[in-house]
């Protein structure tokens, strides 16, 4: 044994695949899937998705976890963290899938694709006359890895984009804005309102009935980030009252959306079961290589993860 192992742990990710897919990055690396760890202290790094209580501290010599995926809200709300560095994956091909994604839900707005869906169950001929893209303002609620591809995806296709992080950024195309009064301005501003924020306890029910209130009547609401980011009773009571004419949720407070919840029942929802973009071992595996070779060298990993801003 080379004394210097990762320890892989998921319910629901393909362990070979990744094991395959971190060799061929890495090939000295010494890649354990938990349960089949050996000796606990020849693990310095895990690549884990929701290990059980307890599991980072069976490991005396870990040196980096990294969460198997980009939302790392379910690691940072953990009380069994130990003091190492905490890194996520993001690639390429997961900024490119979001984005597609995003362009795939404003768009069948922008181009009325709903109103045309219900015509056809009902067998009517519906015509709406098209609007141009730069007249339909979009807003996107986080400017990182994902928010900023998928904005300026948008931007690139035409629509009128303006973005909110915590930080100001600098987008082409993209009007970027901070702080609450430019959350405000986002969301009254913009018809189409896309949320790519992460879930922190800064961000938890970030959009609530006083926010969904400021946005224009008949706005329509795409979140792709995390469902506990939107308050679900005031989302509920906003797609009914037609304050929101339409929402698209890949996201939900509880996953799988439960049997019987509202959003169910409502036709101007559109429900997928957290698909928008998804991790892909080849290209994440050499991002994860990268980041083992830095923290060898005693350098940050890529996509470092703050634990006190809990993303
Ligand atoms: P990043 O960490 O790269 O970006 C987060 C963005 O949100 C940043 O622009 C950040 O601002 C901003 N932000 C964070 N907190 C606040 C705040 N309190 N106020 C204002 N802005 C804030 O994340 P990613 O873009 O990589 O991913 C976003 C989320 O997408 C993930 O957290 C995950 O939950 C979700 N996701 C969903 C998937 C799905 O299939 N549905 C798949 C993958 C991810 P700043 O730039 O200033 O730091």
């Amino acid at each position: 044994m080379s004394g210097e192992a990762l320890v892989f742990y998921s319910a629901v990710d393909n362990a070979q695949e990744w094991r395959a897919a971190l060799t061929a990055a890495l090939p000295d690396l010494d890649v354990r899937i938990a349960p089949d760890i050996g000796d606990p202290a020849d693990i310095r790094y895990a690549l884990t998705w929701v290990p059980p209580a307890g599991f980072f501290a069976l490991f005396p010599n870990l040196q980096l976890v990294v969460n198997l995926g980009a939302g790392v809200d379910a690691l940072m709300k953990r009380d069994d963290l130990v003091p190492v560095k905490f890194a996520r994956l993001n690639d390429p091909g997961m900024e490119a899938m979001m984005a597609s994604y995003v362009i795939f839900a404003v768009t069948r707005y922008a181009r009325d694709i709903p109103v045309f869906e219900r015509a056809k169950r009902r067998g009517e001929w519906d015509y709406v006359h098209p609007r141009p893209l730069f007249e339909i303002k979009v807003g996107v609620l986080g400017l990182g890895e994902l928010g900023a591809a998928s904005a300026k995806a948008l931007a690139a296709m035409g629509f009128s984009v303006t973005g909110w992080s915590r930080s100001p950024k600098d987008i082409p195309g993209v009007t970027a804005l901070t702080g609450r009064d430019g959350l405000e301005r986002v969301l009254s501003e913009n018809e189409i309102v896309v949320c790519l924020v992460p879930l922190t306890p800064d961000t938890h029910h970030l959009l609530g009935a006083p926010e969904l209130a400021l946005m224009p009547k008949g706005a329509k609401l795409v979140n792709v980030s995390r469902g506990a980011l939107v308050d679900e009773v005031a989302l509920v009571e906003a797609l009914r009252s037609g304050q929101l004419a339409e929402a698209t949720l890949d996201v939900f407070e509880t996953e799988p959306l439960p049997k019987g919840h509202p959003l169910w029942a409502l036709d101007n929802v559109l429900i997928t079961p957290h698909v928008a973009s998804i991790t892909v071992p080849a290209l994440a595996a050499r991002d994860v290589a990268e980041s083992i070779r830095r923290v060898r060298q005693g350098l940050p990993p890529l996509h470092e993860v703050d634990p006190h801003r809990g993303y």
